[in-house]
């Protein structure tokens, strides 16, 4: 187990130094022109035209394509978009979030708890079995209706969790099971799995990631105690999947939920391919890729290094699960 990264990619993300966030949105672009001034006003424009013209024509403007994303959406004030989410390059590669229905692009930043509770994955009563508590939220303001609204989703964690090829087959640390409790209840969850918008998520997660991902964040400490762990799920991501799950967007749920959760239960490092065509282990950034050698490129992070060439240019199979192989027994 190494320490966490700092590396923008990494999706594991401690919160503890960041203090509070207040999502915020980009001011009304407000204009105020008077009469006499419009005639002035439409000769700017065409000179600015011109220049633009002039400029593409000629390459002059060559790497703005890095320039700073807030001079490229007048369309900040809408609640949702068709069009690129923000980061959103306009061609395909590694690590794209692919084409697909419209996502909220930003919520309220707060949460609300969907679902029902009660639901119980893995066995609490095998003795020596950590038992975490858990409640599923969506972010206020998430138009939910694409993927079947907020209940929906709290059934695909429960269920994720419940299925044996899931962490619940683990035995190395004496079993885990999961609880999904209410939100009323009198306790605190040790973690909070939440839907968010792309946004929100960004905001939270790190704005330095240059496409869309999850991740997890704890205020607790760094030995793997979920504490008061939030599991950020992107709904960029929980409607549009990953280009390495090739449409597969169940099976790319549930990795997503897998691999965020298993930051939350302790597994703090990310894993590389083992081998050429082999499962890609839980965490390995499938998000982003399937291979050794891109997420290398991707400075995803030192994980993914490897000294022989074979393992470096090593591409997994796409897989959902911590334990392939279904249950272990327990
Ligand atoms: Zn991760």
């Amino acid at each position: 187990m190494t320490g966490r990264s700092t590396d923008p990619f990494d999706d594991y993300t401690d919160l503890r130094d960041r203090g509070p966030v207040a999502p915020g949105r980009p001011p009304l672009p407000v204009i105020y022109r008077r009469r006499r001034w419009a005639a002035v006003g439409v000769l700017v424009i065409v000179a600015i035209t011109l220049m633009v013209l002039v400029r593409a024509l000629t390459g002059a403007d060559a790497g703005s394509d890095d320039a700073a994303p807030a001079a490229d959406n007048g369309s900040a004030t809408t609640a949702s978009s068709e069009g690129p989410l923000p980061g959103e390059p306009t061609t395909s590669s590694v690590g794209d979030l692919p084409a697909g229905a419209t996502v909220t692009e930003q919520g309220k930043g707060t949460w609300q708890g969907v679902g029902s509770t009660g639901a119980v994955a893995g066995d609490p009563d095998v003795a020596g079995t950590r038992t975490v508590s858990y409640v599923v939220e969506v972010e206020q303001g998430l138009d939910t209706s694409s993927f079947g609204g907020g209940d929906a989703f709290a059934a695909m964690v429960d269920a994720t969790l419940a299925d044996p090829r899931s962490w619940i087959s683990g035995v190395d640390d004496g079993g885990i099971a999961f609880r999904h409790v209410s939100v009323s209840d009198d306790v605190t969850p040790d973690l909070r799995v939440r839907l968010t918008s792309p946004v929100t998520t960004r905001q939270l997660c790190g704005g330095e990631i240059e496409t869309e991902t999850s991740c997890f964040l704890s205020s607790g400490d760094t030995s793997g105690s979920a504490g008061d762990g939030w599991v950020l799920i992107n709904a960029a991501r929980w409607v549009r999947g990953a280009l390495t799950f090739a449409g597969d967007i169940g099976s790319y749920r549930q990795y997503v939920l897998n691999h965020e959760i298993g930051h939350g239960i302790g597994y703090a490092s990310h894993q590389p391919c083992p081998s050429d065509g082999g499962l890609a282990p839980i965490m390995m950034q499938q998000t982003l890729s399937l291979t050794n050698r891109d997420l290398v490129d991707l400075d995803a992070g030192a994980e993914y290094a490897a000294d022989d060439a074979d393992t470096l240019a090593a591409t997994c199979r796409a897989n959902p699960w911590p334990h392939p192989q279904g249950g272990t027994g327990r």
